[in-house]
């Protein structure tokens, strides 16, 4: 295993694996522990606030879907796809795109999720891992030795009545356009099969080339061609913003992505 560049002196984890099952513990510092998988989902003052802000917008886009708009974006802060149902991680607290698939339910007896992240989205994994009436697609950059670490492995399908529910297509880390528009069209495979009521997409822009973490390498134009993908699809789609790290692109992307939704609805 290679050493980490710009290391300091002392190792300290940045997260831990969720163990088997324990036991709910009554104090505060065991509680915290058991409800945050990692040390990105520090809790403020506002947290709650917020979160449920970032809720309200992907209810609200949910909502405008559902009123027989054929898209809606919704540009979720905080993200919500590391976060299931009781546990917060990597900046999530509350999963935005698992709520608004729930909303979704109410109208259609099949949803999908497809996440295009760079990251796994586990907590969204998580939450449905046992249900087949909720599809849950995520592509990113494979977990070996990137977050979330643990989970977003091929052979995770789902469980019990969700087996073959769930499908990871994890890419070797620093791929390309081809190779992730390639792998959305495998998504769209999966998901044209289970031909769901609606879908929502879990959007992330951190999978471009100048994100700084680095997991794949998109170009800003590719954003734009995944989106005429994802379109083409002809499902009415709630698309709720995940990830995405602060670089000059971030802007440039989101354009690229809804201009090429646009064009191709
Ligand atoms: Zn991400």
């Amino acid at each position: 295993m290679a050493g980490l560049p710009r290391r300091g002196r002392e190792v300290v984890a940045n997260l831990h694996p969720q163990k088997a099952t324990q036991s709910y513990p009554k104090g505060i510092v065991g509680r915290a522990g058991w409800h945050m998988a990692d040390t990105a989902c520090p809790v403020g003052r506002d947290t709650y606030r917020a979160a449920l802000r970032g809720v309200d917008t992907a209810l609200a886009a949910a909502g405008t879907v559902m009123g027989g708009e054929r898209a809606a974006y919704a540009l979720c802060r905080p993200a919500g796809h590391h976060a299931d149902a009781d546990t917060a991680a990597g900046h999530c607290f509350l999963n935005n795109s698992a709520i608004a698939a729930q909303a979704l339910r109410a109208r259609h007896e099949r949803v999908a999720i497809l996440d295009i992240d760079v990251h796994h989205g586990n907590g969204t994994q998580e939450i449905f891992y046992e249900r087949p009436d909720v599809l849950t697609v995520s592509i990113h950059a494979s977990p070996e030795s990137f977050y979330p670490f643990y989970v977003g492995y091929a052979h995770e399908t789902g469980r019990g009545a969700g087996e073959g529910f769930n499908l990871n297509i994890a890419l070797p880390q620093g791929q390309g356009d081809e190779e992730w528009l390639a792998a959305i069209a495998t998504a769209l495979e999966r998901v044209r099969e289970f031909d769901p009521g609606a879908l929502v997409l879990a959007l992330g822009l951190d999978a471009h080339e100048n994100d700084p973490l680095k997991g794949l390498s998109v170009t800003t134009e590719c954003f734009g061609r995944a989106a005429a993908l994802i379109a083409g699809a002809g499902l009415p789609t709630v698309m709720v913003q995940e990830g995405g790290y602060l670089s000059d692109d971030l802007t440039r992307n989101i354009h690229a992505f809804l201009g090429g939704w646009m064009d191709a609805a």
